[in-house]
């Protein structure tokens, strides 16, 4: 699909995982770092974690790793805090397990009539200091666990903004932005109170476990049923609750993607009374995600009551077995109830388990989500900020350009064309020709299969994208003004365009009469608010934002709404206006650009049929005439 990448090194893109991966040497190494707050100028910066990937077709995939070390990835950039969280939470467990041997000794005390002072102000320390660490570990591991996943979303919200047109074409928006909001959630828990909770609850559970078996080791060989049973109950389970909750997570994202479909086209659904159908989809997507839900609660109140069950189960066995050897004399009270306090506290270690396995479990069900966006491809060079370009406006070249939509059959077989320097080209062709397509790989939104685009004599696939889209402007047929001011609107590719420039191009656009009538001139607020500017207006306006950037080549598809006279002769003045500064090629949808154009390519079924001026095509070519009969009318096709 991309034969120029991969002969190409390219800045790293960040990775949203953490361990190291084979470092390219990059070419220019602008991605700045997105775990950093937004920087005006671009810093050349390493991936969030210091490594490193290709934005190159899909032979330059990652390798896949155990997930359960992906998942640890995320929680080793912060491997001192949660040790020193870790150290907290054992000396509360060791606080907590102290207790029973002061509870012990107190009895002791107590029976042979001693003092018991120091025993209840040992006590009273104990629960202070496991109070103390217990709330110290809490606001630490809190923190940790809010860096974790502000780390994961800001190298996700990277990637998504930065998605090749490509994947962006395959992919629902909505499936993919509960990936920055909930996936990363539940990683963030897995990595850190996750791998906390395993790890204290297993040593807290091995402690508990010597320490009864230090009491009384007959007593310890009955309760061992509770850690086998819990343990194999686990083993089943776990890898279920991991299922479920992909699926769960899944479901949300269709629920979101479903949602996206019906409020981005909320007209369209209006008007063809789509409500029903729409509210079907999203509430079937809803109602998979209960149900995997559902599942999930079952598999969790399976082994919560599994769990509960047993100890319950060992405890009265304890106090049965233990009863009967405190009457024989072979064990003592004091240790009986000490014991009992252990089999009691085993609980918490259990349940710690039970909590960490089932998180990791999620974490890992979110992992394999949001890795899905790891592996796909982004642009990793759109980040620097080019040097306007200097120079006269240059040739456009495609030289025997080919090209295939992924998955579809060809859309451009062997273009070859040339706008020549400071002219207006018009491409022309029956729907679906290609048109559009030739735009796309002029702003390399997709690349070509094989052949050239260059400019004057550079192959722009040499060139940085973001080079190429400041060399080239873009104007949609369609373009949305932005909810802000005028002023926000012009200047949104170039923020620094001085005033006498704006005046320039608000004069070449012919909107300075309009920004004239305005009482708030330039501050006027358009878009979602306010001002309701004209479809011609609206394209003049995007025409005079795109030529504050100063590009070189002006790419204009033209509005195929209605234009009145006055507006069409605006854009036609807007058109030569340009032109004396670029080299314009526009995607022509009305008669009065053909006739006016310097030069004319015809496209027909992703090929150029004939090219020339409109008197020679109308003279030669009887799909052009009937084009100019039919599409290309006075009032635009
Ligand atoms: P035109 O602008 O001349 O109407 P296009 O360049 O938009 O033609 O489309 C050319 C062909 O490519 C059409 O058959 C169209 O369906 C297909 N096409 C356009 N965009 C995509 C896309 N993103 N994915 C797959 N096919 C596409």
């Amino acid at each position: 699909m991309n034969t120029h990448d991969s002969a190409r090194p390219e800045p790293p893109p960040p990775r949203l995982t953490q361990t190291p991966e084979p470092v390219r040497a990059p070419e220019r190494a602008k991605a700045p770092d997105p775990t950093k707050a937004p920087a005006p100028a671009p810093a050349p910066a390493p991936a969030p974690d210091g490594s490193q990937t290709t934005d190159g077709p899909q032979g330059a995939d990652p390798p896949r790793r155990p997930p359960l070390r992906a998942l640890l990835a995320h929680a080793r950039p912060h491997r001192r805090v949660l040790l020193l969280i870790l150290v907290l939470t054992l000396a509360g467990s060791a606080a907590g397990l102290a207790q029973p041997m002061v509870v012990e000794s107190s009895l002791t005390a107590l029976m042979t009539g001693g003092d018991l002072t120091r025993e209840l102000l040992l006590m009273l320390a104990l629960l202070a200091v496991s109070i103390a660490l217990t709330w110290t570990q809490a606001l630490v591991s809190e923190r940790t666990a809010e860096k974790v996943v502000l780390h994961v979303r800001r190298g996700l919200i990277y990637r998504l903004i930065r998605l090749r047109t490509a994947e962006l074409d395959r992919t629902e928006p909505g499936g993919l932005t509960t990936r920055v909001t909930s996936d990363s959630t539940l990683v963030q828990h897995a990595a850190t109170s996750g791998v906390i909770q395993l790890l204290d609850g297993g040593v807290h559970l091995i402690a508990t476990v010597v320490l009864m078996g230090m009491t009384s080791l007959p007593l310890l060989g009955i309760t061992s049923g509770v850690l086998l049973v819990v343990g194999v109950a686990m083993g089943v389970v776990m890898p279920r609750i991991r299922r479920v909750t992909t699926r769960a997570q899944t479901s949300v994202g269709e629920i979101g993607a479903a949602l996206d479909r019906a409020l981005g086209a909320a007209r369209t659904v209006k008007a063809n009374g789509g409500e029903a159908t729409e509210t079907a989809r999203a509430v079937a997507a809803a109602e998979d995600a209960y149900r995997a839900g559902l599942t999930g609660a079952r598999y969790h109140a399976t082994i919560a009551v599994l769990s509960a069950l047993v100890v319950q189960a060992s405890f009265l066995a304890v106090i049965g077995f233990g009863g009967a050897l405190v009457a024989t004399g072979a064990l003592d009270l004091a240790a009986l109830i000490a014991f009992l306090l252990y089999l009691f506290n085993l609980g918490g270690p259990v349940l710690s388990l039970v909590g960490g396995t089932t998180s990791l479990q999620q974490g890992l069900g979110a992992l394999t989500r949001i890795e899905e966006v790891e592996r796909m491809e982004i642009e990793t060079d759109v980040d620097e900020t080019p040097a306007r370009p200097a120079g006269p406006p240059p040739r456009v070249t495609l030289e025997n350009v080919t090209f295939a939509y992924p998955g579809r059959a060809t859309t451009l077989d062997g273009v070859g064309l040339v706008a020549p320097a400071g002219g207006v080209t018009a491409l022309v062709g029956p729907s679906g020709s290609g048109k559009t397509t030739v735009f796309s790989l002029l702003q390399r939104f997709y690349e070509p299969d094989s052949g050239r685009v260059l400019l004057d004599g550079t192959d722009i696939a040499t060139l940085s994208r973001a080079e190429v889209r400041r060399r080239i402007a873009y104007v949609e047929q369609d373009t949305p003004m932005l909810a802000g001011t005028l002023r926000e609107n012009l200047l949104y590719a170039a923020p620094d365009a001085a005033d006498d420039e704006v005046a320039r191009v608000l004069r070449d656009t012919l909107l300075d009469t309009l920004v004239a009538r305005l009482p708030e001139g330039l501050d006027t607020q358009v878009g979602a608010r306010g001002l309701a500017l004209s479809g011609g207006e609206r394209q003049r306006l995007a025409i005079a934002r795109a030529l504050l950037r100063r590009p070189q080549v002006l790419l204009l598809d033209e509005a195929t709404a209605h234009l009145d006279g006055l507006s069409e002769t605006a854009l036609r003045h807007t058109v030569e206006r340009a032109a004396a500064h670029c080299t314009v090629l526009l995607i022509a949808h009305r008669l009065s650009t053909v006739t006016s154009a310097d030069h004319m390519v015809l496209l027909a079924g992703g090929r150029v049929r004939d090219h020339g001026r409109h008197g020679e095509l109308l003279g030669r070519d009887e799909l052009y005439r009937d084009l100019a009969a039919t599409q290309l009318t006075a009032a635009g096709a």
